[in-house]
């Protein structure tokens, strides 16, 4: 059977994984185009207007996988670990995009709640793989290759690695090099991983900082044990799963790397992010750390975005110099 994957959303933190599995289990999976303004379009035409722009950008990825694909893989991502959840978007996607785009391929959609430990994730693999007929060895086997995947995968990201990259090096693509941060203005991009590794929505942020000279670091190279530290720093944690991956990322980013400076990439609409931001602005601030929040829409333009980070780097720069 030919799966389809879009390339947003998910894909950025757990595509490997289910590849992996449904490759096991001898499923061929095809993944949506990279972002373009078609994709941008076709998925402003289907959903409604006060959508965030990842859940637009998430139909024209479906839209471009219809008559290519067998079944189009939407997991509806209500919890991956106890007391948090994913933002209402994620957990009603799969309704959403059936009632929203006309001749939908059919949805796989899993149920993804894991309150009870991340250990339950095989109880939802084994019903997964049952659905698609496989038998129980085939599936403790695709399991084991999935997870196996899964943790070389995060592994590379919290080396250093940006997501495509570790894709390529785990397919044979490309050999790792170890990334040198010894100098240079360093700089945290931290928000949701579908928006800060989408170069299309962030019109090439990630590219232009690096042409800049400018070391850059994002949530996905913060380590989980290192994440967990700053757990229960604030009175009262968020609810939101990404949004406390960011918070926590933005304290260890403060606290024990020493960040030149902090960049926040935000949706226009994103209701978690409405407080996130905030809350980052003061810790940043407390920290005596520049801050900018950069956010996002389907009318945001690399010009204007790219003179914010030229004049944001040119100030990093002046204030090291005085220090
Ligand atoms: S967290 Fe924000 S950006 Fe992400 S899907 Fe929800 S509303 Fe959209």
């Amino acid at each position: 059977m030919k799966i389809g994957y879009p390339a947003t959303l998910t894909y950025y933190t757990h595509f490997l994984l289910w590849k992996s599995f449904f490759n096991s289990l001898g499923h061929e999976v095809i993944i949506s185009p990279k972002t373009s303004k078609n994709i941008l379009e076709s998925g402003v035409k289907d959903t409604v207007t006060d959508a965030c722009i990842p859940i637009k950008i998430l139909h024209g990825h479906v839209s471009a996988l219809k008559g290519k694909v067998d079944l189009v893989f939407i997991p509806r991502m209500v919890s991956i670990v106890k007391d948090e959840t994913f933002c209402p978007k994620f957990l009603g996607l799969p309704e959403m995009v059936q009632y929203s785009i006309e001749n939908v391929p059919k949805i796989l959609s899993p149920q993804i709640e894991l309150k009870r430990g991340f250990w339950q994730i095989y109880k939802v693999l084994k019903s997964l793989g049952q659905q698609l007929g496989a038998t129980k060895k085939e599936i403790y086997k695709a399991i084991f290759t999935a997870m196996k995947t899964q943790f070389k995968y995060e592994k590379l990201l919290a080396s250093g690695f940006f997501p495509k990259e570790a894709v390529d090096i785990i397919e044979g693509n490309k050999i790792p090099v170890a990334k040198d941060f010894s100098n240079g203005i360093s700089l945290a991009v931290l928000g949701y991983p579908y928006q800060i590794y989408d170069s299309y929505i962030t019109v090439n942020m990630l590219e232009n900082l690096k042409n800049m000279g400018v070391n850059t670091w994002t949530c996905e190279m913060v380590p989980l044990r290192k994440q967990k530290k700053y757990r229960k720093v604030l009175p009262k944690e968020l609810f939101w799963y990404y949004s406390n991956i960011v918070m926590r990322c933005t304290y260890y980013y403060l606290k024990d790397k020493r960040m030149d400076g902090i960049i926040h990439v935000t949706a226009f609409g994103c209701g978690p992010d409405a407080i996130l931001d905030k809350l980052m602005e003061l810790e940043c601030k407390s920290h005596n750390v520049p801050y900018l929040n950069i956010t996002i829409d389907e009318h945001t333009g690399e010009a204007g975005i790219l003179t914010r980070l030229e004049a944001f780097v040119d100030m990093l720069k002046i204030r090291r110099d005085l220090n």
